[in-house]
């Protein structure tokens, strides 16, 4: 089987690693310029999207900041798992929020921000403090502004106006501040048939917007069964095919969504480890129709992000349990280059393997973590 992935990145980088057991060959198509690309190494291997498209069994994304003619060429090619209907749902915060409606999913309250007049009505109908975030093309936090002081509206308006003025295509969505009492994310997949398996919700931890830490252990049946009750009208309502994921706020016990990605998730990469059957395989195993693999938790896991770093401390690998996964990027200020898995056969012993690696990481590099580390004893 032949899957091309719309975008080149380290999601399509680690389906290729795990598609190619099932004798899956992944290729990459870079939407900015028209290159088809391999995931593992990034050389060129051809140019042009309708000639992928022919060669191909099937076409996916792992990211959801597509243009238009794109996706309208992938759907015609009948070979496009999720669809743009679920890409651009993901895609545009306007479609999302109305998708959440449509299934009677709980989120923040919010209301579309095109001009000066939406923006007082915000205010005032929704009350501060507020979260701004752009319409389109938002990821790891930018593109948002917060407002908790009645005098700062004037200076946050003329920020939002200055960035709409830069496209005609863009709004922006308020939503209510969720003072939550934490982050949560489901990730699943549901296949062709309609079946759906889902993994364990995960605790999220971002520093600056960004995810930093992921944490999956067996939680309360009640709040997992509630987060699966929302993926399966969310997954059915989009008729979604492959892997889709979630995130929550969790205010007193109840689930609120935050937003849904339709694709493979940051969230999930410990699945790689501590799970079945992980993520990346579970996409391809459904969007090439195969039948879908257990998500069953095998251990207590963590995922931690290397944000900006290209390397860490060698002692690291000689910790058991451990799993470093570089992307093979060049390094950048704050940019994802790599992650480490750690797991454990109980939730005593991922603490303690926890602590060790955070001694060994540079606490610069890696800020914060202790704040995860002290959730493993809840
Ligand atoms: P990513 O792509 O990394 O998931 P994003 O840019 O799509 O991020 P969001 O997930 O919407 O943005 O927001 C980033 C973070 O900001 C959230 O994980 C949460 O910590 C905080 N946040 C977002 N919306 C709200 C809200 N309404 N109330 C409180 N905090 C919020
Ligand atoms: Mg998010």
């Amino acid at each position: 089987m032949n899957v091309l992935v719309l975008g080149a990145g380290q999601l399509a980088r680690m389906m290729s690693l795990a598609g190619a057991p099932l004798n899956i060959t992944i290729s990459a198509y870079d939407v900015n310029t028209d290159d088809i690309i391999h995931p593992l190494t990034q050389q060129k291997l051809g140019a042009g999207l309708a000639k992928a498209l022919a060669d191909v069994d099937v076409v996916t994304a792992e990211f959801e900041h597509i243009p238009l003619a794109v996706l309208e060429q992938c759907q015609q090619s009948g070979k496009f798992y999720p669809g743009s209907a679920a890409i651009l749902a993901g895609a545009d915060r306007r479609q999302e929020k109305a998708l959440l409606e449509r299934c009677s999913v709980a989120s923040a309250r919010y209301s579309v921000i095109n001009n000066h007049d939406d923006f007082n009505d915000a205010v005032n109908q929704l009350g501060l403090p507020l979260v701004f975030k752009s319409a389109l093309a938002g990821y790891d936090g930018k593109g948002q502004w917060r407002l908790k002081d009645q005098a700062d509206c004037t200076g946050v308006w003329q920020q939002m106006a200055d960035f709409l003025a830069t496209d005609s295509k863009q709004a922006i969505v308020a939503e209510q501040f969720i003072r939550f009492n934490r982050e949560l994310s489901l990730v699943g997949v549901r296949a062709g048939s309609g079946e759906v398996r889902v993994y364990p919700l995960t605790e999220n931890h971002h520093v600056n917007g960004v995810l930093s830490v992921s944490l999956a252990r067996p939680l309360p049946r009640q709040l997992q069964q509630r987060a699966e009750q929302m993926f399966a009208a969310i997954a059915s309502s989009l008729d979604y095919v492959g892997v889709l994921a979630i995130e929550f706020f969790e205010v007193e016990g109840e689930l609120l969504v935050n937003e849904i990605a339709p694709r493979v998730h940051n969230s999930g990469h410990w699945t790689q480890q501590g799970a079945d059957v992980c993520q990346f395989e579970n996409h391809l195993r459904a969007v090439t129709g195969l039948p879908l693999g257990s998500t069953e938790l095998l251990r207590p896991s963590l995922m931690v992000n290397i944000l900006g770093e290209d390397s860490t401390p060698p002692a690291i690998l000689g910790m058991p349990g451990l799993h470093l996964h570089w992307y093979g990027k060049s390094k950048r200020p704050g940019r994802k280059m790599g992650h480490i898995n750690l797991s454990a056969s109980s939730l005593a012993e991922l603490k303690a393997r926890f602590a060790k690696l955070i001694d060994l990481l540079p606490a610069a590099a890696f800020p914060e973590l202790e704040k995860m580390l002290s959730k493993l004893t809840d």
